[in-house]
């Protein structure tokens, strides 16, 4: 009896622990931003403005102060921008210095390490201002572990679309697997070959949990093999997309020729990475199917400036550069729906730099900062199949918000340091918050007190 009475009162003791910690947990009343430097995710920054949150959504977006009522927030940013939270198109979660080991991409190391590195990955994407990553492939079903991990708040992360492995032909660029291993082990890559496989694989990856499947289509952009052919036929391309259209999933490929892009196009895939043969024709075809292109520069400029590509020469890839420094701001003014993301992770471009690319378009191909906001907001949330309800700030979208200690537009690059992002916010919860200090730390008082 008195070990019931006992257990009886522990459970009592924690409901009332549960029930505490929710309430701390949850907004009691509104946030409300005032004198925000508003960088809405698709217009220019409009100063002196209010931002008022209630719950997990964004309530109202103006100028005037509302009424106060007991239980809100106040917060002065004092100029301060407030902005979208960021999304990346293009997320490799498990990716560890890929390219480093002599494995192939996948094999590395145990697939529950794997798991754990890309926990990390998605904690730093989120911790680096990122609230929504869409995935561009990963091994043994990782990816819908960690979109369960994170639904179920074991994992801090964005919110995340699961990828697929890579599908790839037998003797594909990205089949790397030496055939003398005589090895039948799923890496980050998935042979199949012929419209029937194709068509049991892309239906095999959505049951293991994938919400986007990725295709390599042709070789080019930092994978080892010439660019210029098509690896998979128009048949299995055509069976593959088919395939996921009628579970409702979507298709990215990686294409690189102009061929295949077209192709790629016609038939109705959803994303184009890379895309690095783009020119006038293919870009009207884009826009016409309001498909979306995913440049992801930064790995080649990367790879350039460290010396270390390995299919063909350097030339080969520092025009397939300079040619798409040329056709950005083209297809940016076209209104091609560009998106942010690249192959973080790999060797020389670790995890947590994900906002260089953003500087490498504003720099190298000459888009206004606004523009390249829009990709990594904007444009980002529409590829994570959330047009209406994430990535602009306006009244009825989810708070991913993000306070900015400085102004991106005159400076893109300060979206690159975690500390001048003083507030995170993620459906309408803070994931970080050191606004408390700006009411003593206003800027022209920061500069007299610097040490
Ligand atoms: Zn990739």
């Amino acid at each position: 009896l008195q070990n019931a009475v006992l257990h009886h009162r522990i459970v009592v003791l924690e409901r009332a622990s549960t029930r505490i910690h929710e309430q701390e947990g949850r907004t009691v009343g509104r946030i409300i931003f005032t004198n925000a430097n508003l960088l809405d995710g698709d217009r220019p920054a409009r100063p002196h403005s209010t931002v008022v949150v209630e719950g997990k959504l964004i309530t109202a977006v103006g100028t005037d102060a509302p009424a106060r009522q007991v239980g809100d927030r106040l917060i002065d940013l004092g100029g301060r921008t407030l902005m979208p939270g960021m999304i990346t198109g293009h997320f490799h979660a498990t990716y560890d210095e890929v390219g480093a080991r002599p494995e192939p991409y996948g094999l590395e190391a145990p697939p529950a390490y794997q798991a754990i590195v890309a926990a990390r990955n998605l904690e730093t994407a989120l911790s680096s201002g990122f609230t929504g990553a869409v995935s561009a492939g990963a091994p043994h079903d990782i990816d819908a572990a960690m979109h369960l991990a994170i639904r179920r708040g074991l994992v801090r992360g964005p919110r995340f679309v699961p990828g697929s492995r890579e599908l790839s032909t037998t003797g594909h660029a990205n089949d790397s697997m030496p055939w003398y291993w005589e090895a039948q082990a799923w890496g980050g890559m998935r042979r199949c070959d012929g419209e029937v496989e194709i068509r049991r694989a892309v239906r095999d990856e959505i049951k293991r949990g994938a919400r986007i499947i990725k295709l390599f289509v042709t070789g080019g952009h930092g994978v080892a093999a010439p660019k210029d052919h098509l690896e998979m036929t128009p048949g299995e391309l055509e069976s593959a997309i088919d395939a996921a259209h009628a579970r409702g999933v979507r298709v990215r490929g990686h294409i690189t020729n102009k061929a295949a892009i077209l192709l790629a196009v016609r038939l109705g895939i959803d994303i184009i990475d890379h895309a690095d043969d783009l020119d006038e024709e293919c870009i009207e075809a884009i826009v016409r199917a309001g498909t979306f292109v995913v440049p992801s520069l930064l790995l080649p400029t990367t790879l350039l400036a460290l010396g270390q590509t390995h299919h063909g020469p350097d030339a080969a890839m520092r025009a397939a550069l300079e040619h798409m420094h040329k056709m950005l701001p083209l297809a940016n003014d076209a209104g091609v729906k560009l998106v942010a993301g690249d192959d973080y992770g790999a060797a020389g471009l670790p995890h947590g730099t994900y906002a260089t690319e953003l500087e490498l378009y504003v720099r190298d191909c000459g888009i206004a900062p606004v523009d390249v906001i829009r990709w990594a907001t904007k444009n980002g949330a529409a590829l994570l199949g959330r047009p209406d309800d994430l990535g602009v700030v306006e009244p009825g979208r989810r708070a991913d918000l993000l306070v900015v200690d400085a102004d991106p537009v005159a400076d893109i690059t300060v979206l690159q340091e975690p500390e001048n992002l003083l507030a995170i916010m993620l459906d309408g919860a803070f994931t970080k918050d050191a606004l408390d200090a700006l009411a003593s730390d206003a800027p022209e008082r920061r500069e007299t007190s610097a040490p």
